[in-house]
C-alpha cells in the first residue's frame, strides 16, 4: 500500500513548474520509494501515467506504461518507462487530434492536438541518459505527462470546449467515429 494518493483539478500543485531532480538525489532511497509507489498507483487507477505533480510532489518524474489493466482499451502497449527531467521535442510538424482524459480530471475527456512524433530526452531511474521516439497515441501520453511537469492540464489545450464528454458520453457515442479518424496512427 502506498501512502500518496492522486490530487486533482483546482489543487495548485497541478499549475507549479516542477523541478530538476540531481543525480544524487535521484539514487536515494526517498525517491526510489517514490517512483515504486507512482508505479503502483497509475496501475491501480488504471493510467497510461502519472506525473509527480499528481502525487502532490514537484519533482520532474514520470511514469509511462500501457498495457491489459489500462483504462484506455484501443491504446497501443507501451512497456513501462520512467523519465526523469525530460526534455521534448517533435520530430516533424504533423499533428494529431486526441481525445485525452487525466487521473487529476476525474470523468472528463476533450479534444486537442498533439505532435504526431517526438523525441524524449530522459535520465531513467538509476540516472542513464536515455532517449525514445514515441509516435501517435503514444507520443500525446509523453506529451501529457511532460505538460503535467510544467503545470499544464490537457484541459488548457482543448480548443473546443463542446468536444468535452464524460467517459461514459465518449464512449457510447463518440469514441467509433474518433477511432476511425486516427486509425492510421492508433496501430502503431
Ligand atoms: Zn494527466
Amino acid at each position: 500500500m502506498t501512502a500518496l494518493s492522486i490530487t486533482t483539478v483546482g489543487d495548485p500543485v497541478l499549475r507549479e513548474r516542477a523541478l530538476e531532480v540531481g543525480r544524487d538525489e535521484l539514487r536515494s532511497e526517498a525517491v526510489q520509494r517514490l517512483i515504486d509507489e507512482m508505479i503502483e498507483l497509475k496501475r491501480a487507477a488504471g493510467g497510461a501515467g502519472l506525473a509527480a505533480n499528481q502525487v502532490s510532489v514537484r519533482k520532474r518524474i514520470a511514469v509511462v506504461e500501457v498495457d491489459e489493466r489500462t483504462r484506455y482499451s484501443y491504446k497501443p502497449l507501451v512497456p513501462l518507462t520512467v523519465i526523469v527531467n525530460p526534455v521534448l521535442e517533435p520530430v516533424g510538424g504533423a499533428r494529431l487530434p486526441i481525445v485525452e482524459g487525466c487521473l487529476s480530471v476525474p470523468g472528463l475527456r476533450g479534444e486537442l492536438e498533439r505532435w504526431l512524433t517526438v523525441r524524449v530526452r530522459y535520465l531513467d531511474r538509476f540516472g542513464e541518459q536515455r532517449e525514445l521516439v514515441a509516435e501517435g497515441l503514444t507520443a500525446g501520453t509523453f506529451q501529457h505527462e511532460v505538460d503535467h511537469l510544467d503545470g499544464v492540464l490537457f484541459l488548457d489545450r482543448v480548443e473546443d470546449p463542446r468536444t468535452f464528454s464524460t467517459w461514459e458520453q465518449f464512449e457510447r457515442r463518440h469514441q467509433a467515429a474518433w477511432l476511425e479518424r486516427v486509425a492510421p496512427w492508433v496501430r502503431k
